[in-house]
């Protein structure tokens, strides 16, 4: 079987240092280049869940430095270990876009089916996919969340009986989705057979939806309740949804009688999630009900550095301490200064540094200044909601009514030009939509606002309201991301 040679897979894993920085992890060291077969790359990862988060969420970057480094229109597919021996049997399907066929990802470890949800049809779209960063490992603990984390090592070692049912709360980006994903993994690490179901809680409702209009509801129920553990994130979007809260009852129940293992996670603690019925909410205080908050200086700074590891890359103790100090919200906004700061080192082709650092993050003039660090997410959103009168769950739903579709876009496009979330954050916070969709929004009202002088003048305000500056339409954020 013909393989890549050493060359380019180093010239390859060069590119993608180089050109996707901000994706690159410590751990694709481990990856392997096994074959090289029919216009075919074959990659192979050490575990289900790396395989599984690579072909989801890198398959296109990879594609492209496969094609850099062989100079040929190769696609590129990754293989888990267990299913080595069965996918080189496949021939590869490949579309003509070079990009390997959906359906040519083969696996066959009982892992593999694990943690990317249901399949609902229409293919991906309401999978969770694990993500190999969350594991307990990369979580760093202090007293805003030391008991979260030990609750969910607990029901990870001990799924069904440590506590039933582990409800974990707190403010955006305090590390709940990395808790859950964490006990998924380990749980999966102890037994790779074990069915977990994860999902959000938004796919949940839309798959309720969906059965009880094709008249489904047997193969609803056949999924949601013959699992072994039932993982569903953000579970405080079930508010003021009657039917999904009577279903979601009773998967509820039926689980819970059979010792099934059921983890959830809120934004606010069970009382306090508007018109959730009382018996869910006392159903919910069964077990242990937790939270997270915002971590204190010292654990913000052991976050940064384990991002840092976690990423292969250098982070002096002063850039580390300045970051920390400067960003104090969340761990979500400290990765998105992280991931910053390292496309500034990337893109200048420098080392980080403080004087880099503090330039990046707009502490100097000529830095990321347009990205002011006093705009979050939350201004955003309150002025875009206010002024189209929809709700955040309207904007992070996977409903596609223009109603809705207009201010998702532009809360995404103002997320870019004010904040400094990566696409990827920015996709991952409104509904899980990913990269190349948060890019598609950009350039839809930014094209938008240059055709349309009144849409362009409305932006402006709206921009305005959030804070001080106006959104320059010629000025294009689209052709900034090239
Ligand atoms: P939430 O679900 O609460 O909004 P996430 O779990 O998505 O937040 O966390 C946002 C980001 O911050 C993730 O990249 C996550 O890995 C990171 N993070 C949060 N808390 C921690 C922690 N204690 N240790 C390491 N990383 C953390
Ligand atoms: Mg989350």
């Amino acid at each position: 079987m013909a393989k890549l040679d050493n060359a380019q897979w180093r010239e390859m894993m060069t590119y993608m240092r180089k050109k996707h920085s901000t994706i690159c992890r410590q751990w694709f060291e481990e990856l392997v280049p096994v074959a090289l077969d029919g216009g075919l790359l074959q990659i192979q990862t050490s575990t289900a869940v790396q395989q599984n988060y690579l072909q989801k969420r890198c398959l296109e970057q990879f594609t492209e430095a496969a094609q850099v480094a062989t100079g040929n229109l190769v696609a590129v597919r990754f293989v888990d270990r267990p299913s080595m021996n069965q996918s080189v049997h496949t021939t590869p399907a490949v579309n003509t876009n070079g990009a390997p066929a959906s359906n040519s990802v083969v696996n066959t470890s009982g892992a593999a089916t694990v943690g990317v949800g249901v399949s609902t049809g229409d293919g991906h779209s309401d999978q969770m996919v694990l993500s190999p960063d969350y594991s307990f490992d990369n979580f760093i603990t202090g007293p805003n969340n030391q008991l979260a984390y030990a609750a969910s090592v607990a029901v990870a070692n001990q799924p069904g009986t440590a506590y039933n049912p582990l409800f974990i709360h707190g403010g955006v980006g305090l590390g709940k989705t990395h808790l859950l994903q964490a006990i998924c993994q380990q749980i999966l690490a102890n037994n790779p057979d074990t069915n977990i179901l994860y999902v959000s809680c938004d796919a949940f409702m839309n798959q309720f939806l969906e059965c009880v209009q094709s008249g489904k509801m047997n193969e609803f129920r056949h999924r949601y309740r013959h699992v072994d553990m039932l993982v569903i994130d953000d579970i405080h979007f079930l508010a003021k949804r009657d039917r999904t809260q009577e279903e979601f009852f009773h998967t509820f129940n039926e689980l819970y009688q059979s010792n099934k293992q059921i983890v959830l996670s809120s934004d606010a603690a069970p009382s306090e999630i508007p018109d959730l019925e009382d018996r869910l909410v006392s159903r919910f205080g069964w077990g242990l009900v937790t939270n997270v908050s915002k971590p204190g200086y010292e654990t913000r700074v052991a976050i940064l550095k384990a991002k840092a590891k976690l990423r292969g890359i250098q982070m002096p103790e002063e850039v580390t301490n300045y970051i920390a100090s400067k960003i104090d919200s969340n761990a979500r906004e400290l990765e998105g200064a992280f991931t910053t700061v390292q496309g500034h080192a990337a893109l200048q082709e420098k080392n980080i540094d403080l004087p880099l650092a503090q330039a990046a993050l707009g502490d100097q003039p000529g830095g990321g200044g347009a990205k002011s660090n006093q705009v979050t997410l939350q201004n955003i959103i309150d002025v875009v909601t206010e002024y189209y009168n929809v709700r955040l769950s309207d904007l992070q739903s996977r409903r596609r009514h223009k109603s809705v579709t207009e201010p998702r876009q532009v809360c995404m496009f103002l997320a870019r030009k004010r904040t400094r979330f990566s696409l990827e954050e920015i996709g991952g916070y409104f509904g899980g939509r990913d990269h190349t969709t948060v890019m598609h929004s950009i350039r839809t009202i930014d094209d938008r606002m240059k055709k349309d002088e009144m849409f362009g003048v409305q932006v402006n305000q709206l921009d305005a309201q959030i804070g001080m500056g106006t959104v320059s339409a010629s000025n294009s954020l689209a052709e900034s991301l090239g």
